[in-house]
């Protein structure tokens, strides 16, 4: 079959690979320019920042099967970081707390990114191709429709390019965004609406020398219980990472739907302070940015693998179908894949 995936994160990949090896001919459309969606990487003059996904973790064999391929291929590595935990409210000192344990958290090496990047190796990947609609054209009386799509132009006067058609469609975007593009593929729409991603505001800070941050509290990593942070991680402290003192910071959720649309200069002042609170510091970063994930953690997910119609050819996967993490997309990407060859 001739399949599109919507969706060049973890989640579309690992379908589309699947595909592929099964004999089937796949295009991937990315919005964006390059791969891995949420597991990103921002490169600046300072060295990289994982503003997305921190690390992951693998529970289920056949992702520990995968991640055990990527750490072969040196795509991850462990990131032998203890988390801790603490306390931070505006206008009181933080405590930390006791530490939330060991896990093995693996990084891509030498970002978050060449995991999507290693993945999209081999695929037929089109970049700055975001998709606007999906229109089913009815052929012969039963059979299934084939599909066309239309995609926005980047960077032009074109609003709409038709691409298509395809047999099967697999749209592996954020499931907000799933919806408005299935909007009158009701059985795969419905329930997809069910889910809901709630937003986080990331900062991105950088110091000209070691910061004189109470880092016994913070250590390299810590989850902040607090009415502004959610996260904070030492970048550098991370595998295969240039040197340099580099942080991401984490807005808790609440905090990020209050200020979704506010101004970033603002944004990016009040997570300042809220780290400068929470790590004692007051040093002066020599770059700050703020990144907006619209849609960040599936804070409710649908406790299945993915949708699929079997009839109409088309299908949602992401880590909302199943969860939260890199692995549940990973997992619902390929469980899809193995549907439709099914
Ligand atoms: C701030 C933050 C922290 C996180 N921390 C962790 C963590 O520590 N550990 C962990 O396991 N997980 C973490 N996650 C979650 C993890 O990143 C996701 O579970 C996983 O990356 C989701 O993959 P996905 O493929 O389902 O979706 P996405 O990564 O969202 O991929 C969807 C892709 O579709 C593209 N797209 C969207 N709309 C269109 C369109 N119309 N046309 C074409 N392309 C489109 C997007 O550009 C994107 O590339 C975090 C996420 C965020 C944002």
């Amino acid at each position: 079959m001739q399949i599109a995936v919507i969706g060049a994160g973890i989640a579309g990949l690992a379908c589309a690979r699947r595909l592929v090896d099964g004999g089937h001919e796949v295009v991937v459309f990315e919005r964006s320019k390059t791969p891995g969606g949420r597991a990103a990487t921002r490169r600046t003059e300072i060295g990289g920042f994982d503003h997305g996904a921190q690390y992951l973790t693998a529970r289920d064999a056949s992702f520990v099967d995968q991640v055990d391929a990527w750490s072969r291929d040196g795509v991850v590595e462990p990131w032998p970081v203890e988390a801790h935990s603490l306390q931070a409210m505006a206008g009181e000192p933080p405590v930390r707390e006791p530490s939330t344990g060991r896990t093995l958290r693996w990084v891509g090496s030498p970002g978050m990114s060449a995991i999507g990047e290693k993945m999209a190796e081999g695929l037929d990947v089109r970049y700055q191709s975001p998709i606007v609609r999906i229109d089913p054209v009815d052929g012969a009386r039963g059979t299934p429709p084939r599909w066309s799509l239309q995609r926005r132009e980047v960077d032009s006067d074109v609003v709409a390019v038709t691409e298509g058609l395809f047999d099967a469609v697999v749209v592996a975007v954020p499931a907000e965004s799933a919806v408005n593009l299935l909007g009158a593929e009701a059985t795969i729409a419905r329930p997809a609406g069910q889910a809901h991603l709630e937003p986080c505001w990331a900062l991105l800070v950088g110091f000209a020398e070691p910061i004189a941050a109470d880092l016994a509290k913070v250590g390299d990593a810590a989850f902040v219980n607090g009415d502004r942070l959610a996260w904070i991680a030492h970048e550098s402290s991370k595998p295969e990472r240039r040197a340099g003192e580099r942080w991401t910071v984490h807005a808790q959720s609440a905090w990020s739907v209050e200020h979704l649309d506010d101004d970033p200069e603002d944004i990016k002042a009040k997570l300042l302070r809220a780290f400068h609170d929470a790590t004692g510091t007051n040093e002066q970063p020599i770059y700050a940015a703020v990144h907006r994930w619209r849609y960040a953690l599936a804070r409710t997910s649908l406790s299945c693998d993915f949708l699929w119609d079997g009839e109409r050819r088309i299908g949602a996967c992401g880590d909302w179908c199943r969860g939260f993490r890199v692995e549940d997309a990973w997992l619902s990407g390929v469980a899809l894949a193995a549907a439709i060859s099914a």
